[in-house]
Order: structure tokens, then sequence, then C-alpha cells
């Protein structure tokens, strides 16, 4: 059975086992190429050899970047084919069931109302802020044109999550403005936002470019931040609450949308886990242990404003699910994103309190669970469940 909670497991695109990220490193020496712009808007070299795989690098590449073949990083190829064949629109999702529910005086409690609007809240300006750091901070300095055929894919997918919020808005009738705003008017959502957002305002700066040892890792915090954990971690929390929800036939609509929205994101969550591990095997010496020990902090951290957020959102719990759970949870989650990008541990050994997240999120079982329409949507048909 697919086990989404431990992204390594799932079907849809693994993040590859350490044995298939590219491990040959040529010496950079045998290369010709004079400083080459790294983004690919240089001058064109008339008289350059062809790129060879082995020129091929993460990042500070020395060959043109303007060439998808021959590829390296298969891994990058193959997700990018994983998120075409997962093709889907939020409108196909009817939202006549959430609107009743909704507009009912007493199908839902207070407590439920608050937590759906913040979690909306959270969700509507974070794809956003996923979005910018892609096209603003990292496409720019990732020198390698599969791994950035891939963020073009990522790219479309965050506008699609993004126009689910402004779907879901407009079906339930939300006051948009409200919505839209919580990442500025609501302090435990604030705090998370600004602590991600500095890190895409950093790369942005027109004077960042990667090439040092400090730049280089301050790359790397940025795609731990946004990979590891806005993606990786607090979007997690944010798919068991309304999961919760749809389990128990609340808000089905928005349940099944954050199903797809989750299959896309472990897609992200897996590319950014690869991303990192293959540039550590290219860079070994940015890898030090006190820059180990600055990245556990950041994940630490992270799973503290999160434990905030849930205690904000959820002060006295709903049915089966309340803060102290979702904090239990995230430090689940960060312990395993620890391990997936060779960190030890942050917290305490823990179970997972929602062993449930993972039958939750087997589109192909959904279709009995919540018995609305035909759930599971590919484009091209191409994908393996199994
Ligand atoms: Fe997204
Ligand atoms: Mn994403």
């Amino acid at each position: 059975m697919l086990d989404w909670s431990d992204t390594d497991t799932t079907a849809a695109a693994p993040a590859a086992p350490a044995s298939t990220l590219a491990t040959a490193l040529p010496p950079q020496t045998q290369l010709k190429l004079e400083p080459v712009d790294p983004t690919g808007l240089g001058a064109i070299d008339r008289t350059g050899g062809r790129v060879s795989v082995d020129e091929k690098r993460m990042i500070n590449c020395r060959a043109d970047v303007n060439q998808l073949l021959p590829l390296k990083y298969k891994w990058a190829w193959e997700k990018y084919l994983s998120g075409c064949n997962n093709h889907w629109m939020p409108t196909e999702v009817s939202m006549q069931a959430d609107i009743a529910l909704w507009k009912s005086r007493d199908g839902l409690t207070e407590d439920e109302r608050r937590a759906i609007k913040r979690n909306l809240g959270f969700f509507a300006a974070s794809e956003s802020l996923v979005a910018n750091n892609i096209v603003l901070a990292i496409y720019r300095h990732l020198t390698n044109p599969e791994c950035r055929q891939y963020l073009l894919r990522q790219s479309f997918e965050e506008a699609v999550h993004t126009h689910t919020f402004q779907y879901i808005v407009e079906s339930l009738g939300l006051d948009e403005g409200e919505l839209f705003n919580m990442y500025r008017e609501v302090p435990s959502i604030t705090d998370k936002a600004a602590w991600a957002l500095k890190h895409t305002q950093h790369l942005d700066n027109p004077s960042f470019q990667t090439g040092t040892p400090d730049s280089d890792r301050a790359f790397l915090r940025d795609l731990v931040a946004f990979y590891v954990v806005f993606e990786g971690m607090w979007f997690y929390t944010g798919f068991a609450q309304i999961l919760s929800l749809g389990r128990r036939n609340k808000m089905v609509g928005i349940a099944e949308q954050y199903q797809y929205i989750l299959r896309d994101e472990s897609i992200h969550l897996n590319f950014g886990i690869d991303l990192i591990n293959q540039i550590k095997i290219e860079n070994p010496h940015l890898w030090t242990p006190s820059f180990q020990d600055e990245i556990r902090g950041m994940i630490r951290d992270a799973a503290e404003l999160e434990a905030a957020y849930g205690r904000d959102t959820m002060p006295r719990g709903f049915l089966g699910l309340n803060a102290a759970l979702c904090e239990q949870y995230m430090h689940f989650i960060a312990n395993r994103r620890c391990a997936q990008i060779g960190l030890a541990p942050v917290f305490a050994e823990v179970e997972n309190p929602f062993p449930w997240m993972s039958e939750a999120m087997d589109l192909k079982k959904e279709k009995n669970f919540f018995e609305t329409r035909v759930i599971e949507y590919q484009n091209g048909g191409a994908l393996s469940w199994d």
C-alpha cells in the first residue's frame, strides 16, 4: 500500500535512492569554458564544443545550461514525467456537498470553521510564496537543464494550487480579502511565511551569486526552507487537518482537492530531497558538521512555528484532532525529513499519530471512501501506483 507519510516509498516519484544519484565527479579542469553565465542568458558561444554529461553540475556549472540533452540526472527527468502524468484542475471537483455543509447552520462547529478558514488562508498565500521562490530564487542559480525542466512543471502546479484556493473562495462565498490576507494578519501564519521568505529575499538580491562556500550554503538553506520545511513539513500538517475532516465526511470536495495537491507536493518534496542530496555529493565541502547542526536547527525551529500555528488554529481541538497531536505528527515528520537528507533526528522518536494519512491519501481506494466522482485522474495514463 502507498504510504504517503513515508515518502521514500511512494510510487509516484520516490526520492532517488542514494545509489541512483549521479556520483561521478570528473575534474572540472578539463572544461575549457571561461566564466559562463550560469543563467543561460550570456552571449552565445559560437565556437564552444558540445556539452558532455561529465560537464554537467547542479550548481556553478561551467557548461552551457541551455542544452537539455544529454541527460545526466535521470531522477529529475523522471519527476518531470510523473508531474505531467498527474495533471488535474480544481474545477473538476464538485463543491456541492461542501457548499451545503458550509451554508448549513449546524453542520460545522465554530472550531471547525476557524480551523478550515485558517488552513485555507495559510495555503492560499503559501502556494504563491513557493512559486515565487522557484521562479525568482531557485531557477536562476540551479545550473542544470533537466532540473530546470522540472522547476517549470512545478511552477505550473503551484499555479494550479493557487487556482484551487480561488475556486474554493468562489464556491463557498468566502471573504477573499480575509483569506488571502491571513499571511499578513494572522501572526501564527505570518511567522511561518516570514521565516521562509527571508531565504527568497536573500537569493533574489541582484548581487547574490553562488560560487563561494557561503553563498552555496545560502542556496542550500533556501532549498531546505522551501522543499523540506514549507512543502515537506508545514504542508503535511495542513493536509492532515483537512483530510481528517474529509474522512468524517466533512468538506469532501476540499479534501479531494487536497489529495491531489498532496500527490503533487510529495513529488515536489522528493525532488527537493534529491536536489539537496545531489548538491551534497558534488560539493561535500559544504556539508560540514556545523552546517548540519545549523540545518537541524532550522528544522527544529520550523516544527516550533508549526506547533504555535496548531495551538492557534485548534485551541480546543475537534473530532480527534488537536494541537498536541499535530505537534507530535510534526516531530515524526521532522525526524523523517532529517533522515532523508542524511541528518540525525532532531526530536525523540515518536509514533505517527495519524497512521490513517497513508490510507486517506491512496487515491485509488478513495473512490469508495468519499463516493464522489472519478478520483483517479491522469493525463496520458502512464502512472503506475503499484
Ligand atoms: Fe503547491
Ligand atoms: Mn509545491
